[in-house]
């Protein structure tokens, strides 16, 4: 039931948007979108974060990072613990994007650390899973995103539920201009409710925001949204232009 559920749309800037061009970006967006009705998020660079919340302040944008490490601290050269994002006031954390597992050796374990991490500061991850096109054409794509989803959430309670947003984000649609069909998207999300029914029980997945992410824009987002089982979207480059995240954010709306 749809009704339980605000969908959210995240806006993933992945590594794009210096300072300058991130407060010109937000204080284009944030006007545009204070009536949604629907949750409205930024996952910027570490670097725009400060920039972002100052941008951001006073209004209903919530400002997210791009990923964090598992540990609290330590030697862990280049890496970012998620007490350093909450104490900023960040609200929200991707976690286990594709490029992510792609370029930088992410694994489903990884993710799940990062996920307990993340929920431990008091952040809330969105958490990414998808199949390859090869799983696809394999017809696997059920089996690869359920698993990706139990290990995600391995040794996480029913109350860290509450805190996690699961983006299904198919591969081969991510920043390619190829969307999965509204079909395809519901067909995934509902696996992963259904995935995480089975873990937690039908009333607790009836709460789950399951995102779509993959080339969505303002021409797709509408479709994909009607789908049943899908909350939001996880949002690459049409997160970029103020005017198109706001046309998705009032197709959610
Ligand atoms: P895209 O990216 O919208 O550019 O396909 C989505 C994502 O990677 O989160």
């Amino acid at each position: 039931n749809k009704n339980l559920r605000t969908p959210v749309i995240a806006g993933n800037w992945k590594m794009n948007k210096n300072r300058a061009e991130a407060k010109a970006l937000l204080e284009e967006l944030c006007p545009l979108v204070k009536d949604a009705g629907c949750g409205v998020v930024v996952c910027v660079p570490f670097t725009d974060l400060e920039t972002a919340l100052a941008a951001t302040a006073g209004t209903n944008v919530k400002v997210g990072a791009q990923n964090c490490h598992f540990e609290t601290s330590g030697a862990f050269t280049g890496e970012i613990a998620a007490d350093m994002l909450a104490e900023m006031g960040v609200e929200y954390v991707v976690l286990g994007h594709s490029e992510r597992r792609q370029y930088f050796a992410e694994t489903d374990e990884t993710v799940n650390l990062r996920t307990k991490a993340a929920l431990a500061a008091g952040l809330k991850p969105i958490v990414c899973v998808g199949e390859l096109l090869a799983q696809r054409e394999q017809g696997i794509t059920a089996e690869v995103v359920s698993l990706q989803t139990k290990v995600a959430l391995q040794g996480i309670d029913a109350e860290g539920l509450r805190s996690i947003i699961i983006a299904y984000e198919p591969v081969w649609a991510i920043g390619t201009g190829k969307t999965a069909t509204a079909e395809q998207a519901g067909e995934v999300c509902a696996v992963i409710r259904a995935t995480v029914a089975g873990l937690y029980g039908e009333e607790a997945a009836s709460h789950l925001v399951v995102q779509y992410g993959g080339s969505m824009n303002a021409g797709n987002a509408a479709e994909l949204l009607a789908q049943p089982d899908v909350d939001g979207g996880l949002i690459g480059g049409a997160s970029l232009k103020a005017d198109a995240f706001s046309q998705i954010v009032e197709a959610a709306s």
